[in-house]
């Protein structure tokens, strides 16, 4: 089995003194969980300091929530790998769909995001999945095809242990409508066995976990399916006790 991955996504919420508290209250709650979970906060870049310096020496790892594929010079505004290195960060979350549909990433930034991150030591999530319109018409499987052979292009065989897919259905995130831990298995078997058909035995190193309205009582169900490695985690996350309850659960 491999390990589990719980990963808080905290997006643009908190301001400095707020995340202060909730890592405060995660790290106190979060005390005795098993080492068979791989913890990890991503707060938003403002808060990346103060969460980074609260977690040092516990087993929560930090992340980014985005990045850029320079690794340094005239790009107003990113911030490169390297400098999320810096900052302590272990992971980083490529290609969520808020990214891919407000600011318009696509397949092809979301590679350079990936190859960049891995080149310079960062850990990657990247997120995959369909709108409620695709899923609407029967496009599932084709899209999350297309994101996730071109997240794997270029990707060496040592770096599948540092990269993990999230299944986020896009309709399903923020929205209190979570697919069925049935509905995530079979495409997370799917993706399973696209990544076999480039990998073989070796994309057994590959995690793939679930995003999409997760909470305290529906993560049970969804992370006793066989190919459910875990769950990217937004709303949730802000509350300390839903994510530690998370956490644990996905412990046992
Ligand atoms: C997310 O944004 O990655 C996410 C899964 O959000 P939520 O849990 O709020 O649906």
């Amino acid at each position: 089995m491999k390990k589990m991955m719980i990963a808080g996504n905290w997006k643009m919420n908190l301001l400095r003194h707020q995340a202060r508290e909730l890592t405060q209250e995660i790290i106190l709650k979060i005390g005795d969980v098993k080492e068979g979970v791989d913890v990890i906060l991503a707060p938003p870049f403002t808060a990346l300091d103060i969460v980074g310096g609260l977690i040092a020496g516990s087993r929560v790892m930090l992340a980014a929530q985005n990045v850029f594929w320079e690794d340094r010079g005239a790009f107003t505004g990113e911030i490169s790998p390297a400098m999320l290195m810096d900052a302590g960060c272990k992971w980083v979350i490529v290609g969520h769909s808020e990214r891919r549909g407000i600011l318009g990433e696509t397949d092809s930034i979301v590679r350079k995001k990936i190859n960049a991150s891995l080149d310079d030591g960062l850990n990657v999530i990247v997120c995959v999945g369909e709108t409620l319109q695709e899923r609407e018409v029967g496009k599932t499987i084709k899209i999350v095809q297309s994101q996730v052979e071109s997240a794997l292009v270029d990707l060496e065989l040592e770096d599948l242990q540092r990269l993990v897919i999230a299944y986020e259905p896009v309709w399903a995130i923020g929205t209190g409508k979570n697919a069925t831990p049935q509905e995530a298995e079979y495409v997370h078997t799917t993706i399973h066995e696209i990544t076999g058909s480039i990998f073989s035995q070796d994309s057994e190193r590959i995690r793939i976990i679930y995003g999409g309205s997760v909470n305290g009582d529906n993560i049970e169900e969804l992370l006793h399916m066989d190919n459910i490695d875990g769950a990217l985690i937004g709303g949730a996350g802000l509350d300390a006790d839903s994510f530690v309850k998370i956490v644990k659960l996905a412990g046992e």
